[in-house]
């Protein structure tokens, strides 16, 4: 049997696409300077596709493949990824959920810290000589205020372990409570900004909960509020963001996702009481190698006819 040919849409580390190399006909849509060429010489042939995810698939592209028959998304997050197309194809869209969860979830307790104990604040006040001249600011204690988190899923929970753990209360919103979960649902995400200290974003990006974080949420956050983001920069009314910060309607925000990346808002730069960070929630080197152990397990399962290792749900 011929190795199948398999197009790849996103910058891949070589860990895996050294091994998608070995074994499929690979072909570097995203490197490619010559993208309708490639498609015209290969796409005939296309039966599975690599792409980020962070990487927004055309309906286009997949038209110009008509024998595709899995995206393997290197990532847990498929918000690029025409979900009703592929339903209506038949095709399969396979992640890589659970093994990253851990490590994105110390990325938002990394942002609470930051910005509740003015970790990043206290560290360029060190750098800058400030220190020899005067004390460094009290900040607020976190034990005993409120995470809410919005989307209590694999990661929402993850997060909620650690921030208890530090002895912080927890309440969630999502479409409906989850079960077997002692922290306090609250349906609406209006009434939870209001009672959180952070407010923490959990949840998928895409078309369903753009902007759900508007000018409405950050200002019922309020002054006491931080707004965490772990998710995706979509989620969040970015420009309303700006606005509540500049204007003190909010009171910090710690952000590792962004609704353009990797363009950070300009005014966001200059802000003493807001922590960037440039979308490294699954950046390690182990995570990052279980995740394309994943994505290419699932390729290889496909088509060696064995059950995938993963599925979206909406395609379950
Ligand atoms: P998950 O297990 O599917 O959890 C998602 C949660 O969001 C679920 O609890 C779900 O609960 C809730 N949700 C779904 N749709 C919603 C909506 N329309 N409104 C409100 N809540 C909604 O996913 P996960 O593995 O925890 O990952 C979550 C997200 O994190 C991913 O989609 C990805 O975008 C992001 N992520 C970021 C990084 C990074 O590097 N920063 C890395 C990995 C993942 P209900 O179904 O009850 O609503």
């Amino acid at each position: 049997m011929p190795a199948p040919d398999v197009i790849v849409t996103a910058p891949l580390p070589p860990f895996l696409y050294e091994p998608l190399k070995a074994d499929y006909r690979c072909h570097d849509y995203y490197q490619s300077s010559h993208k309708p060429g490639l498609l015209a010489a290969e796409g005939q042939r296309i039966r599975g596709l690599v792409q980020g995810g962070g990487t927004v698939t055309p309906t286009e592209l997949l038209d110009a493949l008509p024998k595709l028959e899995i995206i393997s998304v290197f990532g847990v997050g498929y918000d690029g990824v025409p979900v009703d197309y592929c339903r209506r194809r038949g095709l399969k869209v396979t992640n890589t959920p659970d093994v990253l969860t851990d490590d994105v979830a110390d990325v938002a307790v990394g942002l609470v810290l930051m910005t509740g104990r003015g970790f990043a604040k206290a560290e360029r006040f060190v750098r800058s000589g400030e220190w020899e001249k005067k004390g460094p600011e009290l900040t607020t204690k976190l034990g005993g205020r409120t995470a809410g988190i919005l989307g209590l899923g694999r990661i929402g929970k993850a997060i909620g372990q650690r921030l208890e753990a530090m002895g912080m209360k927890i309440a969630y919103t999502g479409r409906k409570a989850q079960p077997g979960v002692h922290y306090r649902y609250v349906p609406d995400l209006k009434a939870l900004a209001a009672e959180s200290d952070f407010l923490i974003v959990a949840c998928p990006g895409g078309p369903a909960t753009k902007n759900l974080v508007n000018a409405d949420v950050l200002s019922a956050l309020g002054k006491k509020g931080t707004i965490v983001n772990i998710a995706r920069g979509s989620i969040i009314d970015e420009p309303a963001l700006v606005k509540a910060l500049q204007d003190g309607t909010i009171g910090g925000a710690g952000l590792d996702v962004f609704a353009d990346e990797p363009h950070v808002p300009r005014p966001l730069l200059a802000m003493d009481n807001v922590v960037l960070l440039p979308h490294v929630g699954s950046a390690t080197n182990e995570t990052r190698k279980a995740m394309g152990d994943l994505c290419k397990a699932n390729l290889d399962a496909w088509f060696a006819g064995r059950p995938l290792l993963t599925l979206i749900p909406e395609l379950a």
